[in-house]
Protein backbone atom coordinates (compact mmCIF):
# COMPACT_ATOMS: atom_id res chain seq x y z
CA UNK A 1 0.00 0.00 0.00
CA UNK A 2 1.67 3.52 -1.06
CA UNK A 3 1.89 5.91 1.96
CA UNK A 4 1.38 9.70 1.59
CA UNK A 5 2.96 11.04 4.64
CA UNK A 6 5.63 12.65 2.77
CA UNK A 7 3.83 16.17 2.83
CA UNK A 8 3.35 15.98 6.68
CA UNK A 9 5.42 19.28 7.93
CA UNK A 10 9.08 19.29 9.94
CA UNK A 11 7.71 20.40 12.81
CA UNK A 12 5.36 17.75 13.29
CA UNK A 13 8.96 15.06 13.38
CA UNK A 14 9.87 17.61 16.46
CA UNK A 15 6.56 17.32 17.78
CA UNK A 16 6.58 13.45 17.48
CA UNK A 17 10.16 13.77 19.37
CA UNK A 18 8.94 16.06 21.82
CA UNK A 19 5.73 14.13 22.07
CA UNK A 20 8.12 10.55 22.77
CA UNK A 21 10.03 12.52 25.58
CA UNK A 22 6.53 13.17 27.26
CA UNK A 23 5.85 9.72 26.51
CA UNK A 24 8.64 8.65 28.55
CA UNK A 25 7.84 10.69 31.16
CA UNK A 26 4.23 9.53 31.71
CA UNK A 27 5.87 6.24 31.84
CA UNK A 28 7.96 7.01 34.25
CA UNK A 29 5.45 8.40 36.17
CA UNK A 30 2.70 5.61 35.71
CA UNK A 31 3.70 2.07 35.38
CA UNK A 32 7.50 1.99 36.82
CA UNK A 33 10.68 1.90 34.25
CA UNK A 34 10.15 -1.10 33.43
CA UNK A 35 7.57 -0.06 31.23
CA UNK A 36 9.64 1.42 29.00
CA UNK A 37 12.04 -1.07 28.30
CA UNK A 38 9.96 -4.11 28.61
CA UNK A 39 7.17 -3.60 26.08
CA UNK A 40 7.91 -6.31 23.55
CA UNK A 41 5.79 -6.01 20.26
CA UNK A 42 3.08 -8.50 21.19
CA UNK A 43 -0.16 -6.33 20.72
CA UNK A 44 -0.84 -5.20 17.36
CA UNK A 45 -2.54 -1.39 17.73
CA UNK A 46 -5.36 -0.87 14.67
CA UNK A 47 -6.05 2.77 14.52
CA UNK A 48 -8.99 3.75 12.09
CA UNK A 49 -9.35 7.19 11.59
CA UNK A 50 -13.34 8.04 11.00
CA UNK A 51 -15.03 8.08 8.16
CA UNK A 52 -13.02 9.57 4.84
CA UNK A 53 -13.94 9.60 0.95
CA UNK A 54 -17.32 10.98 0.76
CA UNK A 55 -17.90 10.85 4.42
CA UNK A 56 -16.35 13.99 6.36
CA UNK A 57 -18.48 12.89 9.27
CA UNK A 58 -19.49 16.15 11.23
CA UNK A 59 -18.69 19.39 9.87
CA UNK A 60 -17.27 22.41 11.82
CA UNK A 61 -19.11 25.99 11.37
CA UNK A 62 -16.02 27.02 9.23
CA UNK A 63 -15.90 24.01 6.85
CA UNK A 64 -13.48 21.84 8.64
CA UNK A 65 -14.11 18.27 7.99
CA UNK A 66 -14.11 15.61 10.96
CA UNK A 67 -12.72 12.84 8.95
CA UNK A 68 -9.36 15.33 8.17
CA UNK A 69 -8.48 15.71 11.70
CA UNK A 70 -9.58 12.33 12.66
CA UNK A 71 -6.72 11.05 10.00
CA UNK A 72 -4.38 14.08 11.49
CA UNK A 73 -4.39 12.63 14.78
CA UNK A 74 -4.57 8.90 13.20
CA UNK A 75 -1.32 9.03 10.94
CA UNK A 76 0.30 10.90 14.35
CA UNK A 77 -0.63 8.18 16.42
CA UNK A 78 0.90 5.59 13.84
CA UNK A 79 3.97 7.44 13.78
CA UNK A 80 4.61 8.04 17.46
CA UNK A 81 3.73 4.13 18.70
CA UNK A 82 5.83 2.71 15.79
CA UNK A 83 8.62 4.62 16.92
CA UNK A 84 7.93 2.99 20.04
CA UNK A 85 8.69 -0.27 18.48
CA UNK A 86 5.13 -1.80 18.29
CA UNK A 87 3.22 -3.09 15.32
CA UNK A 88 0.32 -1.06 13.62
CA UNK A 89 -2.25 -1.70 11.34
CA UNK A 90 -4.27 1.42 9.79
CA UNK A 91 -7.90 1.19 8.43
CA UNK A 92 -6.86 4.12 5.93
CA UNK A 93 -3.90 5.90 5.25
CA UNK A 94 -5.40 9.09 3.12
CA UNK A 95 -8.61 9.98 2.10
CA UNK A 96 -8.23 8.45 -1.55
CA UNK A 97 -11.02 6.00 -1.21
CA UNK A 98 -14.67 5.49 -1.06
CA UNK A 99 -15.18 9.00 -3.35
CA UNK A 100 -17.46 7.52 -5.68
CA UNK A 101 -21.37 8.25 -3.64
CA UNK A 102 -22.94 5.81 -6.27
CA UNK A 103 -20.91 2.65 -4.45
CA UNK A 104 -20.49 3.98 -1.15
CA UNK A 105 -21.98 1.94 1.31
CA UNK A 106 -21.66 3.16 4.99
CA UNK A 107 -22.05 -0.58 6.45
CA UNK A 108 -19.54 -1.85 4.19
CA UNK A 109 -17.24 0.86 5.34
CA UNK A 110 -18.05 -0.35 8.71
CA UNK A 111 -17.61 -3.84 8.10
CA UNK A 112 -14.24 -3.35 6.14
CA UNK A 113 -12.63 -1.66 9.34
CA UNK A 114 -13.89 -4.47 11.86
CA UNK A 115 -12.54 -6.47 9.61
CA UNK A 116 -9.01 -4.91 9.60
CA UNK A 117 -9.28 -5.50 13.38
CA UNK A 118 -10.25 -9.03 13.68
CA UNK A 119 -7.79 -10.01 11.27
CA UNK A 120 -4.86 -8.45 13.81
CA UNK A 121 -3.21 -10.60 15.98
CA UNK A 122 -3.50 -9.71 19.56
CA UNK A 123 -5.62 -6.71 18.67
CA UNK A 124 -6.33 -3.49 20.20
CA UNK A 125 -8.13 -1.24 18.48
CA UNK A 126 -8.54 2.89 18.64
CA UNK A 127 -10.64 4.31 16.58
CA UNK A 128 -10.55 8.24 16.33
CA UNK A 129 -13.56 10.69 15.85
CA UNK A 130 -15.10 14.15 16.65
CA UNK A 131 -17.81 14.84 18.72
CA UNK A 132 -20.60 17.27 17.76
CA UNK A 133 -23.52 18.73 19.60
CA UNK A 134 -26.22 20.90 18.29
CA UNK A 135 -25.34 24.01 20.27
CA UNK A 136 -21.96 25.63 20.11
CA UNK A 137 -20.96 25.00 23.97
CA UNK A 138 -20.09 21.35 24.81
CA UNK A 139 -16.27 20.65 24.31
CA UNK A 140 -13.92 18.35 25.92
CA UNK A 141 -12.32 14.90 24.97
CA UNK A 142 -14.07 11.99 25.77
CA UNK A 143 -13.78 7.95 25.26
CA UNK A 144 -16.33 5.58 24.50
CA UNK A 145 -15.06 1.86 25.15
CA UNK A 146 -16.60 -1.19 23.84
CA UNK A 147 -18.06 -4.01 25.42
CA UNK A 148 -14.80 -6.82 25.15
CA UNK A 149 -12.56 -7.25 27.96
CA UNK A 150 -9.94 -4.88 28.55
CA UNK A 151 -11.67 -2.04 26.67
CA UNK A 152 -13.15 -0.18 30.17
CA UNK A 153 -9.62 -0.43 31.33
CA UNK A 154 -8.14 0.92 28.63
CA UNK A 155 -10.53 4.07 28.26
CA UNK A 156 -10.31 4.85 32.05
CA UNK A 157 -7.12 5.23 31.65
CA UNK A 158 -6.82 7.22 28.43
CA UNK A 159 -9.51 9.41 29.85
CA UNK A 160 -7.24 10.24 32.86
CA UNK A 161 -4.69 10.95 30.81
CA UNK A 162 -6.04 12.92 28.21
CA UNK A 163 -7.71 15.33 30.85
CA UNK A 164 -4.50 15.26 32.99
CA UNK A 165 -2.01 16.50 30.31
CA UNK A 166 -4.34 18.49 27.79
CA UNK A 167 -7.53 19.90 29.68
CA UNK A 168 -7.62 19.81 33.45
CA UNK A 169 -10.94 21.26 33.66
CA UNK A 170 -12.32 18.41 31.28
CA UNK A 171 -14.99 16.92 33.53
CA UNK A 172 -16.37 14.46 31.05
CA UNK A 173 -15.61 10.53 32.02
CA UNK A 174 -15.08 7.32 30.18
CA UNK A 175 -18.96 5.63 28.99
CA UNK A 176 -19.42 2.77 27.52
CA UNK A 177 -20.27 3.05 23.60
CA UNK A 178 -23.66 2.86 22.39
CA UNK A 179 -25.30 -0.09 21.86
CA UNK A 180 -25.56 0.17 18.04
CA UNK A 181 -22.20 1.60 17.82
CA UNK A 182 -21.01 -1.41 14.92
CA UNK A 183 -17.60 -1.39 15.73
CA UNK A 184 -18.35 -2.03 19.22
CA UNK A 185 -20.92 -4.66 18.02
CA UNK A 186 -18.54 -5.99 15.56
CA UNK A 187 -15.08 -6.48 16.87
CA UNK A 188 -13.88 -8.67 20.20
CA UNK A 189 -10.84 -6.96 21.13
CA UNK A 190 -10.01 -4.25 23.47
CA UNK A 191 -11.21 -1.60 21.96
CA UNK A 192 -12.53 2.51 22.85
CA UNK A 193 -13.73 5.13 20.45
CA UNK A 194 -11.51 8.82 21.15
CA UNK A 195 -13.92 11.37 20.66
CA UNK A 196 -10.95 13.97 20.83
CA UNK A 197 -13.23 16.83 20.69
CA UNK A 198 -16.55 18.99 19.10
CA UNK A 199 -16.46 20.26 15.75
CA UNK A 200 -19.70 22.27 16.94
CA UNK A 201 -17.27 24.15 19.47
CA UNK A 202 -15.51 26.86 17.47
CA UNK A 203 -12.81 27.39 19.79
CA UNK A 204 -12.41 23.89 20.36
CA UNK A 205 -12.01 23.17 16.47
CA UNK A 206 -9.30 25.88 16.73
CA UNK A 207 -7.24 23.74 18.46
CA UNK A 208 -8.16 20.55 16.79
CA UNK A 209 -6.42 21.70 13.28
CA UNK A 210 -3.42 22.94 15.17
CA UNK A 211 -0.82 20.69 14.08
CA UNK A 212 1.46 20.59 17.34
CA UNK A 213 -1.96 20.08 18.89
CA UNK A 214 -2.69 16.86 16.89
CA UNK A 215 0.24 15.56 17.58
CA UNK A 216 -0.35 16.23 21.73
CA UNK A 217 -3.86 14.40 21.28
CA UNK A 218 -1.04 11.09 19.46
CA UNK A 219 1.03 11.23 21.97
CA UNK A 220 -1.30 10.98 25.32
CA UNK A 221 -3.05 8.47 23.00
CA UNK A 222 0.07 6.40 22.75
CA UNK A 223 0.84 6.20 26.07
CA UNK A 224 -2.25 5.22 27.46
CA UNK A 225 -2.12 2.70 24.91
CA UNK A 226 1.59 1.58 25.84
CA UNK A 227 0.92 1.68 29.63
CA UNK A 228 -2.02 -0.36 28.61
CA UNK A 229 -0.11 -3.39 26.97
CA UNK A 230 2.90 -2.62 29.20
CA UNK A 231 0.18 -3.98 32.07
CA UNK A 232 -1.35 -6.33 29.94
CA UNK A 233 2.07 -8.45 29.43
CA UNK A 234 2.76 -10.93 32.47
CA UNK A 235 6.50 -9.50 34.34
ZN1 LIG B 1 -17.22 10.55 13.75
Amino acid sequence: MSRKNSFLPIVFFIGVLLACTAIIAMFLHHSARQAVSAVSATHTLVIDAGHGGIDGGAISADGTKESDINLAVALRLEQIVRFLGQKTVMTRLDDSKKTDILSYSEREDLKSRAEVANNASNAVLISIHQNYYPTAQPKGAQILYFPAEGSEKLGRMMQTNLTAQLDPENRRLAMPAPKDLFLAENTNCPAVLVECGFMSNNFEVLKLKEPVYQTSLAAVIAASYMNYIAESIPI
